[in-house]
């Protein structure tokens, strides 16, 4: 991999994390736990405001999980052990990264896991 791919690399990943910190800002309100003793909450909105919060949470999860990923991506970027499975260490196909970025395992490997 030559070092301007891997540059573009790098800069694509830190704005995917930039992405994840504008959503998870954006997102802080609805995650914030519903009061149980607002009067101006009826019962059926207070549902509502829970659901809405599950949801806010699930989402806050697989923020987290990308995150990570993408933090792993680019601590590997650093290693030199960019592009190369983490499983088996082959190299990864380039389209399979154009695809997904922060991927860690060749397709075969990937294979095996799920
Ligand atoms: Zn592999």
């Amino acid at each position: 991999m030559t070092g301007s791919k891997k540059l573009d690399v790098a800069g694509l990943l830190q704005a995917k994390l930039k992405e994840l910190d504008a959503d998870q800002a954006a997102s802080a309100d609805s995650r914030a736990p519903v009061a149980l003793d607002q009067q101006s909450v009826g019962r059926l909105s207070r549902i509502d405001a829970m659901q809405v919060q599950a949801m806010a949470e699930a989402q806050e999860r697989r923020r987290r999980g990308e995150r990570h990923r993408i933090e792993l991506a680019l601590e590997r970027l650093s290693e030199g052990d960019y592009g190369y499975c983490a499983e088996c260490g082959d190299e990864i196909g380039l389209k399979r990264l154009d695809f997904d970025p922060a991927i860690q395992t060749c397709i075969k490997c990937a294979g095996r896991a799920n």
